[in-house]
């Protein structure tokens, strides 16, 4: 498999506010294509740094690409220093200036001198015309290495490499194919996923497997290559069936789809309905399973109920239980839970209360604190969690527990 590098250059690209993003596309055309991206670099417009980029990576990789850089100021410096760190001459391609000249002369304007730098090609190299800007690009090989430098600007650098690169790379590439699968795993932390499935995966180079953690799920991410996508998938399909087998239930989506979706799903599937109540979450579980298309099938209603009076007045929570336990308690989770599925006649009533922080914990009933109710007509259970992170990690992370008892009970 051709492993490939990008070099992002730009100084701007090391600002607080900028994001390389051609990076991220050329990764996706270069998977694609079954080149497997191993590394990138975002370099400032600074000479000795590029220079040494460079040269690494032509010794390291089968293909480097490079954005950037190639404008006609004096910080525009990539032709010139991956010349000198390819130990070849740069010299003025009359034609390439011609073009240039022409270019700026369709405008109704004069070239500027300095855009005459933009002419300057590498010696073996191939000029990629760029009818998008002022910027041509350059392809060469480099003992056995595949090297395209690119202007900056995404609108100049994407069909330039479409028109001109991806067809080559291609070939060098050969037969091979990726695959991706993404497993998402719920109500398991990081290290008790790995421990369970490390056993099973680092048997295997391919696929490779990388275990991440999101918000308030885990995600293990499967990669595979073939000579085929058949291929590909076929092997995502044996490691990610073993996964499953060891992980049972917590996989709760295999596509990488998100937990509304999967709920909401079995909802259509069963034909039963749904109502929430909301204390802690403030409509959070609301929101999420009412983004998913086609949720009015299943979702009757939600209400954030969030002072004391609210959860009697529209839930019929007992005062008395309020009084005696605290909002936040099993006792209030499951009236919470039976009083909404009773009032909005669905056939699941979930309801969450707790504390979300930062204020409000005490030693008894700590920050974190969450309980989840799910009622239906013949029995209410609940679950106790102490939720980690912050405000707004607490309220995810409970939203996505509620989600997740229900979905289990759909099972
Ligand atoms: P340059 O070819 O260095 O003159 O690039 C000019 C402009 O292209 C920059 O100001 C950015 O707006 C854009 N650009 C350069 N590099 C990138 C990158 N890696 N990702 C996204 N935009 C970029
Ligand atoms: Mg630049």
């Amino acid at each position: 498999m051709l492993s490939a590098e990008i070099i992002a250059i730009g100084s701007e690209l090391l600002a607080a506010d900028r994001t390389d993003t051609n990076s991220l596309w050329l990764t996706e055309q270069l998977n694609r294509m079954g080149i497997d991206v191993k590394l990138k670099t975002v370099v400032g417009d600074d000479d000795a740094r590029l220079e040494e980029v460079v040269k690494d990576a032509v010794k390291r990789s089968r293909v480097v690409i490079t954005t950037g850089g190639l404008g006609p100021t004096e910080d525009d410096i990539t032709r010139k220093v991956v010349a000198r760190a390819l130990k070849r001459r740069l010299s003025l391609n009359e034609s390439v200036l011609a073009e240039i000249r022409e270019r700026f002369k369709s405008f109704g304007m004069n070239m500027p001198e300095r855009n005459s730098r933009q002419a300057m090609v590498i010696d073996g190299s191939e000029v990629l015309p760029n009818p998008n800007g002022s910027a041509p690009g350059l392809y060469l090989e480099h003992e056995g290495c595949a090297v395209a430098l690119f202007p900056g600007p995404p609108r100049e650098m994407k069909p330039m490499f479409e028109n001109h690169v991806q067809s080559r790379l291609e070939k060098l590439a050969g037969d091979i194919r990726f695959a991706r699968r993404v497993l998402r795993v719920a109500g398991m932390g990081e290290s008790a996923v790995d421990e369970k499935i490390a056993p099973i995966y680092t048997k295997y180079e391919n696929p490779q497997t990388t275990i991440l953690f999101n918000s308030s799920e885990i995600e293990v991410h499967l990669r595979a290559h073939g000579r085929t996508e058949a291929d590909a998938e076929a092997l995502l399909d044996d490691l990610s069936l073993k996964i499953e087998k060891e992980l049972g239930n917590a996989v709760f989506s295999f596509r990488g789809e998100k937990m509304e979706e999967v709920v909401g799903r079995r909802l259509a599937i069963t034909g039963f309905t749904l109502s929430v109540a909301e204390s802690c979450t403030g409509g959070l579980i609301a929101e999420r399973l009412t983004n998913v298309p086609g949720s009015s099938k299943y979702f009757v209603e939600g209400l954030v109920t969030y002072s004391n009076e609210s959860k009697t007045r529209l839930l019929g929570v007992d005062k008395k239980l309020i009084r005696e336990f605290g909002a936040v308690s099993q006792q209030v989770a499951r009236d919470m839970a039976r009083g909404v599925r009773h009032r909005a006649k669905t056939d699941f009533g979930l309801a969450v209360t707790g504390i979300a922080g930062p204020d409000g914990g005490t030693e008894e009933k700590p920050v974190g604190l969450v309980f989840i109710a799910l009622a239906d007509g013949a029995h209410t259970e609940h679950k106790r969690f102490v939720l980690p992170g912050d405000r707004e990690l607490i309220r995810w992370r409970a939203s996505q527990a509620a989600l997740d008892m229900l979905r289990r009970r759909l099972i």
